[in-house]
């Protein structure tokens, strides 16, 4: 995609804090992190939103979780982690190709909880 951002990330076209890369998906630390560690994990197909997700380009996301699992055990973070994905202008997605968010903090204090929306 010509203007998408990820997409010149990915292409190498604009610059970025990149933690790991494998021929799925790139791992970026957040320009502006919420948490003591704020990755990206962006898959390199252009997939705007989660809700184009089907049975055709659904490895996408296995590959998203395979890097997950990597990424957080080599920051140590393994553990103590949340991944948020935002889906739709109205529910926070600001960049529209698919990313999940991986947010931590040191000594366990979670971020939000989903209790708190009970
Ligand atoms: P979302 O709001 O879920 O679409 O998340 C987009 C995220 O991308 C935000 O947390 C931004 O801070 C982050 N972001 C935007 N541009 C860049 C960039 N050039 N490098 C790294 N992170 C970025
Ligand atoms: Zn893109």
């Amino acid at each position: 995609m010509n203007d998408c951002i990820f997409c010149k990330i990915i292409n190498g076209d604009i610059p970025s804090n990149k933690e790991y890369e494998d021929e799925n998906v790139i791992v970026i630390h957040d320009l502006n992190p919420l948490a003591d560690t704020h990755l990206l994990v962006i898959p390199k197909k252009h997939i705007s939103c989660a809700d184009e997700i089907n049975e055709s380009n659904s490895d996408v996301i296995a590959h998203v979780f395979e890097a997950v699992s990597k990424v957080t055990k080599k920051l140590g973070i393994e553990n103590n982690f949340q991944v948020l994905n935002n889906c739709g202008e109205n529910a926070g997605q600001s960049v529209m190709h698919i990313h999940f968010h991986i947010l931590s903090n040191k000594e366990g204090r979670v971020l939000w909880s989903t209790t708190e929306l009970k």
